[in-house]
Parts: C-alpha cells; sequence; structure tokens
C-alpha cells in the first residue's frame, strides 16, 4: 500500500520557504492535516493556505478525517480559525492541554494587532468569536495517550485511525505527534529541540519505527556551540552595550524564549550588581506565568521544584515595561512582543531606538521572510514601511540562536530514536535541507526527502495484512512440510477469498466449491508440420513407437481417437487427407507440463527417423 503525502499550495511561496506550516498527509485512506499555519510575512489574504487545493467543491469534511496542531505558535496554528470557521470545517482537531489553553491568546493577540490596531476589514480576518467558536472543536489530548479518532458527526471512535503524543520541548506544550493507520504509521515533530533549557526538557519518542518521520529542519545545518556558551556570548553583549549609554531590543514570543532569558539576565544582574532596568512587555507575561504554573508537568525537574518555593517567573529585576519609556534617557533592557518585529511594540521600540548606532537588537529566534526581523537578520539597513518612510538601521543587530529547535545533531539524535523507514525535511531552507538529507542517507540508508511548496511525495509501505487460512489448508501443508516453526516462516500457497472485509486463504478446490464455479485450464498449443508421404495412421503408429523409445519414464498412450497422451500432453494429427504428404501434428500441453511440452516440440521438429524398428 502506498503512502501519499501532499503539501498545501500557498499563493505565493517559493520553493522550501519556512515560516509556516500545514502538511496532508494520506495514509491508508486516511487525510490528515499536520497543522494549520499562518504566513506572518504577509498582510493579505496570501497569509492563509489556500484551502481549494485540498477540494475546489465540497466542503473540507469530506476531504479530511482530522487536523492535529503540534503547538501554538502562529506558523503552525495561526489559520485555524479561518479554516474552521470561514472555509468551514467540523471534524475532529487535536492538540494538546496546554497548546488548547494558550492557542486562543496568541490568535486573539495577532487578530488585535492585524484588525484592530492596523484596522484591516473584519471580512477577510477572523473575530474573536471565530477564534471562541474553533477551541470548542478542539479536542486536547495528553501526553503518551493513544487516541482514537472521533469519526466526524457520528458518536462513534474510528478505530483504524489513532494518534499519540510525545514531548517535544520547544514551547510549552509542544508535541510531536505517531499518527497510524493499520500497519500504517507516520511520525510529524512540529517544532522541537532535544536538549533540555531552562525551563522546559528535551524531545523524547518511543523506538516506533514509522513509515515515516515528517521532522522540522529549521536550523539544518547548524551544529549550534554549547549552550553554555552561547550563555555567555549573549551576557556579554548586553553587558557591553549597557556600559556604553545604549538599550538593548530583545523581540522575543510571549512564551517560552521569554522565560529562558529572563532567568538568565535577573541571575547576572544580580550577580554583576547591574542598576539599568530591564523591562517586559506586559499583558502577555501575566497569563504566560498562569499558564506555567497551570502546565507546571509541561516543564523541566528544576522549575517544578523551585515553584513550590517561589514564583520562578516573578523576577527582582525584571519590571513591567510602559509605552512612555520608550524615550526615557540611559540604558535599558526590554523584552517585547513579537519575536519576529512584524507589529505591534516591539516593532514600534525598534523603530525608535534603530536609528543609534549605540543601541542593540538580539533576535533570539527565526525569523520569516519578509518580516522587519528577517530583513535585518540578512543585512537589510534600509527598511522601507507601508507608508513609504524609509527607516535607516544604525543600532547593532545580533543573532542568538536561543530558539529552542533541533540541530542537525538533534534531527539524527531523533531518526536513531525512532527508526524511520523514510524521513522528509520540512520548514527548512532548500540547500540546507538537500545537505542534510544526503547525511541521513549516508547514515542511516533511508530515503530523505525535502519537497517544495504543493509538491507531493509517495512512500511505499510494507503493510502487514492479517489472513486467516483454513485449517485443511494447513493440514495438507503440515503432512507436506511437517509441523509450522515460528523461526522460520514460509510461503504458503492457496486462493485468498475476500469477502465482507475479511480474507481467507483456503485450497483452490475449496474456493471452487464455495464460490460455485468450475476450473478452467490453461494449455499452450503448438503446430509442427513434418514431411511424411504415407497415411496418417500409420503416421501416428510410427510416431507413437518413436517417443516410446525415446521418452522411458512417462506414460505413453495411443487414445482411441487416434491422438497420443503423454503424461498431460496431448499431440493430434491435423489435415486428414491421407493422400498429403506433409502432416500437421498439434501439440498441446498445460502450464504445469511445460518442460515436457517443450521437450516434445523440440523432438517433433527433428521429424520422424526413416526406418522405426515396431
Ligand atoms: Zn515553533
Amino acid at each position: 500500500m502506498i503512502l501519499f503525502l501532499l503539501f498545501m499550495w500557498w499563493p505565493t511561496g517559493a520553493g522550501q520557504d519556512v515560516g509556516r506550516s500545514c502538511i496532508l498527509v494520506s495514509i491508508g485512506g486516511k487525510n490528515i492535516m499536520l497543522d494549520c499555519g499562518m504566513h506572518m510575512g504577509y498582510n493579505d489574504e496570501r497569509r492563509f493556505p489556500d484551502f481549494t487545493y485540498i477540494t475546489q467543491s465540497g466542503t473540507l469534511n469530506d476531504h479530511l478525517d482530522c487536523v492535529i496542531i503540534s503547538h501554538f505558535h502562529l506558523d503552525h496554528c495561526g489559520c485555524l480559525p479561518y479554516m474552521t470557521e470561514m472555509v468551514g470545517y467540523d471534524g475532529p482537531i487535536y492538540m494538546t492541554h496546554p497548546t488548547k489553553a494558550i492557542c486562543p491568546i496568541l490568535l486573539e493577540d495577532y487578530r488585535k494587532i492585524t484588525v484592530d490596531r492596523k484596522g484591516e476589514s473584519q471580512a477577510t480576518f477572523f473575530t474573536s468569536q471565530m477564534i471562541k467558536d474553533c477551541m470548542k472543536k478542539v479536542v486536547p489530548v495528553n501526553l503518551h495517550q493513544t487516541v482514537q479518532v472521533v469519526i466526524l458527526n457520528i458518536p462513534q471512535v474510528d478505530d483504524e485511525l489513532e494518534i499519540k503524543a510525545y514531548y517535544a520541548g520547544h514551547v510549552l506544550g509542544a508535541a510531536m505527534f505517531l499518527i497510524k493507520v493499520g500497519s500504517e504509521s507516520v511520525v510529524y515533530t512540529g517544532d522541537y529541540n532535544m536538549t533540555p533549557d531552562r525551563h522546559l526538557g528535551a524531545a523524547w519518542i518511543d523506538k516506533c519505527r514509522p513509515d515515516l518521520l515528517i521532522t522540522e529542519s529549521t536550523y539544518a545545518t547548524t551544529i549550534r556551540d554549547s549552550k553554555r556558551c552561547r550563555e555567555r556570548d549573549f551576557l556579554k553583549k548586553v553587558h557591553e552595550t549597557i556600559e556604553k549609554g545604549g538599550k538593548v531590543l530583545i523581540p522575543v514570543f510571549a512564551l517560552g524564549r521569554a522565560q529562558e532569558l529572563c532567568i538568565l539576565l535577573e541571575t547576572f544582574w544580580e550577580r554583576m550588581n547591574i542598576k539599568a532596568p530591564i523591562y517586559f512587555s506586559t499583558g502577555l507575561t501575566e497569563k504566560a506565568n498562569n499558564y506555567y504554573r497551570l502546565f507546571i508537568t509541561w516543564t523541566n525537574q528544576k522549575i517544578r521544584k523551585t515553584f513550590v518555593k517561589r514564583n520562578m517567573f516573578e523576577f527582582k529585576h525584571i519590571k513591567a515595561f510602559d509605552r512612555s519609556y520608550i524615550d526615557n534617557p540611559g540604558p535599558m533592557v526590554v523584552f517585547a512582543t513579537p519575536g519576529m518585529l512584524h507589529a505591534g511594540l516591539s516593532l514600534q521600540v525598534f523603530k525608535k531606538w534603530a536609528p543609534d548606532s549605540k543601541n542593540m537588537v538580539i533576535m533570539p529566534g527565526y525569523c520569516v521572510a519578509g518580516t522587519v526581523g528577517h530583513k535585518i537578520l540578512n543585512g537589510i539597513r534600509k527598511i522601507e514601511f507601508e507608508n513609504k518612510k524609509v527607516l535607516e538601521v544604525r543600532m547593532a543587530v545580533e543573532y542568538m540562536s536561543f530558539s529552542a529547535h533541533a540541530d542537525a545533531q538533534g534531527i539524527m539524535q531523533l531518526i536513531r530514536y525512532c527508526e524511520p523507514r523514510n524521513v522528509m525535511l520540512v520548514h527548512g531552507e532548500g540547500q540546507k535541507m538537500d545537505f542534510l538529507s544526503k547525511k541521513i542517507t549516508q547514515e542511516f540508508g533511508v530515503q530523505c526527502f525535502f519537497p517544495a511548496n504543493g509538491e507531493t511525495v509517495t512512500i511505499e509501505t510494507n503493510p502487514n495484512i492479517p489472513v486467516d487460512a483454513s485449517l485443511n489448508l494447513l493440514k495438507r501443508e503440515a503432512s507436506l512440510t511437517g509441523p509450522p516453526d515460528p523461526k522460520r516462516p514460509r510461503v504458503l500457497h492457496g486462493a485468498l477469498i475476500m469477502k465482507e472485509n475479511s480474507l481467507r486463504l483456503v485450497s483452490p478446490s475449496q474456493a471452487m466449491r464455495e464460490l460455485g464455479l468450475k476450473e478452467h485450464e490453461i494449455r499452450f498449443t503448438s503446430t509442427v508440420t513434418i514431411h511424411d508421404p504415407q497415411p496418417s495412421q500409420g503416421t501416428v503408429e510410427r510416431l507413437c513407437t518413436h517417443l516410446k523409445g525415446t521418452l522411458k519414464d512417462h506414460s505413453i498412450q495411443h487414445m482411441p481417437d487416434g491422438s497420443i497422451m503423454i503424461d498431460s500432453v496431448l499431440i493430434k494429427v491435423s489435415g486428414s487427407s491421407e493422400e498429403e504428404e506433409t502432416k500437421d501434428f498439434l501439440v498441446s500441453w498445460p502450464y504445469e507440463d511445460e518442460d515436457l511440452g517443450s521437450q516434445l516440440m523440440t523432438l517433433l521438429r527433428k521429424g520422424l527417423p526413416r526406418t522405426v524398428e515396431a
């Protein structure tokens, strides 16, 4: 059986472009959507995937068995309300409990920035109510819990399709998913990291040997330097800027890296007795704290212990930020959302501070193409905004890879964990994926794909199909070859009967009896012409004697109708005209006696011996 993979077609997605995930998988006749992300680099309808790719007529309900969301980042879930409420989908949606809790906050935050602040028409974007209605359709899942997918509109589970979530690290609630249909399976990683950080653990998965592992490859080739080294580097850069009297902007996602970097700076400020203020943009932080407390089991051991004594996210040196502080003189550090500088407070602060070369912006995560964050990381120092105003960037731009993605080593490690039969790289850049795929094929000897947007990949699988064998057939087999031995599988021949979704292997005769069929025998027939002027009666007799003399091990019979039977091979003289000098011999044999058939053909072609002794 075969497994298809379709990538959602995005209007102007060039090749393997990073930034939003939406993958369609067909496995064992089930269609599953993996993530439903938004492209953060666009401000128009191009930010959403084109669902007409799935179906041009009819509803998504008819074409999708379920949707799985890996984590709350908008490039993985941002399109969900659009899909369910505006395009129309009522089928099951699965995500972990923390993702279900946090996802609507980020969606609402993004909606506010887009619709309320920028005044984008409500008609093209989802409303707050749509986010709520969408979240009602979500079925939350626990880690390591095998969930049978509910069939749409029937209060009954689909016993063929099941999913299981595994811890992925990355951000609170992030999960990898194992999807199984019969004996075929796929693992989808979403974003993950294989090394624990200050607040989350490392990703882990069973040795589940899926037919396909779909892994993100954001940091496909960067074997990042040790964590400690990166942290020291980060603190040094922040410290130097502060000493010079400069300001440091750190754009962050509301949850995840922000907490980790806060913990890091707090400890450093305490140790170095630094007086410059550190601010964190409020609003989301408070909620973030609550969620960490609520989903404490999803964090790492250290945080769990600390939380018992005090709130890990209450900081002595880090205070709430107020917009009016932007113009304050003197050094300061500001954590502000969103992380890619595409809107909101972080962009506002950036615009103010960018022209001053004393200042610094530290991008701690990966940025999507089209965002301001992506532009400055690619060395662009003149940025044009919608109002045609050009911003000159003189501040230092630093990139510190704190974003918790697996690097090449981590990806290899995950492959070692779960031992997939095929690997597919997504969410990465073309050249890097090309390099890594070669490495994977070399080291593990498995096929590795990295399809472009809109491309379909087909993967061959070897599904196990259970078949009931009839007792008679087994007994006969045992009598011929001895009792069965589990260590030595052997081939069993029979007729396969498919009836009412069950498969049975029986003997051909039983199959014929059951189905009321008659046996048809296929025979091969060929003609040989021999020069022999005698009447055909004599010819047959001479041939019979000749064969008896040549083929001693076979039963040769001269039949009353004038034909000759050699075992199951039949020879007949055609053309009854007595006067003819040549005779046509028709030779016919069944498939099983093909060797004898061709032996007789060769014999006849040599002709009859001149004199045959009677
Ligand atoms: Zn992510």
